[in-house]
């Protein structure tokens, strides 16, 4: 039986990534407010976060600085634009301080409100420069099987999953997908995890070369796949795709959406990955989620492009309305200002020796076929025979019934792609709800069973 507010939802709203059907049923979780990492219903149960909302509030929820810093800047100058020559203080300061904190050199930004639009935009520059390089063949996009890159059209193309695909039409021409990177999954038998990350790298090279190099632009990739299912790839996986990238010219972008600030344990997933991107797409934990912004992170070899072929244009003409919106510029700059105060990615250092030893003792799970993770964030993939890794039926549900049972226990984690239930919560999680997190998620691996 649904509450009013739940009735009123369902014949009001499209949810998205949402079975339409059977939520007319169950009605949503309606959530009404939150502090630190829980957040309340209407019914006033607390619920532990355990993802962050979607990957994002790494700073958790109430924090007064962030308020005070939308408030502040809604009096002061809540909109302009930045196109055509306008600017404002909190686009500009935001810009440099995210050239100061890149991992690898970067000349310029260019701000979205969200992780797709950062994607999006990615691909279109990809595009613009090699015409401007005179290059107009050099456009294919390669990605991923299993990646998230978001939902738009060109996003959700590279998106490797065929759950958004189907029936939408996608992917659009000129988009790729070569192997993911799960060993577990993946591997021959008895194959290392340097013997595979071996054979992936060759298995782009034999696509680029399949493609002809002088077609292939770029190549996208999540330092740790999120949406996918939480794929933390061997460790010398990217020198070697790097290696493969370098030899045919084709552009390296990194998808930070999910690892940048602090996820990983360092400022960029990149870094712990031992990744070399050429650009960088944020969002998400660049604000904290409370405001909706994403960048693009440009080096100076794609700006000259840019700039000559603007130029030549008369334009750059891209950009959003909310392109550096100042509220949310302002209150990303705050979001940075206070990883930086509260050493808020050492401390995160400090937490992962008990997150991976709380994360690695469910394998002995009857249910988990493999509990993976890096830093933060954890995939805990369900398996129907651990021996074999048996998968269940899908139809079972079997990680959707976990995150049920969880929503029961007072947690909220959620199951993606492979019948896997991730983890990912607040950045600023305290030891002790660590362990709660994992104890009410056990109690939902039980009643799974
Ligand atoms: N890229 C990655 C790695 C993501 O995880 C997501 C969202 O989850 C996106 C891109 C898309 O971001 P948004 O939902 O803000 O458009």
């Amino acid at each position: 039986m649904l509450t009013n507010l739940q009735a009123r939802d369902v014949e009001t709203l499209v949810h998205p990534y949402t079975n339409l059907a059977t939520l007319r049923d169950t009605g949503p979780l309606i959530l009404e407010r939150g502090q630190g990492v829980w957040v309340h219903d209407v019914d006033g149960k607390p619920y532990l976060e355990g993802m962050a909302g979607l990957w994002c509030t790494a700073l958790g929820y109430g924090n007064e600085e962030l308020v005070e810093a939308a408030a502040t800047q809604m009096r002061k100058l809540p909109f302009t634009h930045i196109f055509g020559g306008k600017s404002h203080d909190p686009a500009i300061e935001l810009a440099e301080k995210l050239k100061e904190m890149a991992p690898v050199p970067i000349s310029k930004v260019f701000f979205t409100s969200s992780g797709s639009e950062a994607n999006d935009t990615q691909m279109k520059l990809v595009w613009y420069m090699n015409n401007a390089l005179g290059r107009p063949n050099k456009k294919k996009i390669i990605s991923r099987v299993r990646a998230y890159h978001g939902v738009t059209i060109a996003s959700a193309s590279l998106t490797g999953l065929a759950g958004n695909h189907n029936d939408f039409d996608l992917p659009i021409a000129g988009v790729r997908h070569t192997t993911s990177p799960h060993h577990y999954r993946l591997a021959l038998p008895g194959e290392s995890e340097e013997a595979f990350a071996t054979r992936l790298a060759a298995d782009l090279e034999a696509l680029i070369l399949a493609e002809g190099p002088d077609t292939v632009a770029a190549f996208i990739a999540e330092p740790v796949m999120g949406a996918g299912g939480v794929i933390v790839p061997p460790r010398t996986y990217y020198p070697k795709i790097k290696a493969v990238l370098e030899k045919y010219d084709v552009f390296f972008i990194a998808d930070e959406v999910i690892t940048g600030f602090g996820r990983l344990g360092t400022a960029f997933g990149s870094e712990a990955m031992e990744m070399k991107p050429d650009s960088i797409s944020v969002a998400k934990a660049l604000s904290s989620a409370y405001q909706p912004i994403g960048a693009v992170m440009i080096p100076e070899a794609m700006y000259q492009a840019l700039l000559e072929e603007s130029r030549k244009l008369g334009s750059f003409g891209h950009g959003f309305t909310y392109s550096g919106h100042p509220v949310a510029a302002a209150v990303a700059l705050k979001t940075l200002e206070i990883y930086d105060r509260e050493n808020v990615f050492e401390r995160v250092r400090a937490k992962i020796p008990q997150f991976d030893a709380r994360r690695a003792a469910l394998e002995d799970h009857p249910l988990v076929g493999e509990a993976r993770g890096k830093g933060l964030v954890a995939g805990i993939e369900l398996v129907a025979d651990k021996k074999t890794k048996a998968q269940f039926d899908p139809k079972l549900g079997m990680a959707a019934k976990c995150v049920a049972f969880a929503q029961e226990e007072g947690l909220i984690v959620r199951s993606v792609f492979g019948d896997a239930v991730t983890i990912c919560p607040p950045l600023v999680i305290s030891p002790a709800e660590i362990d709660e997190l994992f104890d009410r998620l056990t109690r939902a691996l039980d009643r799974t069973l």
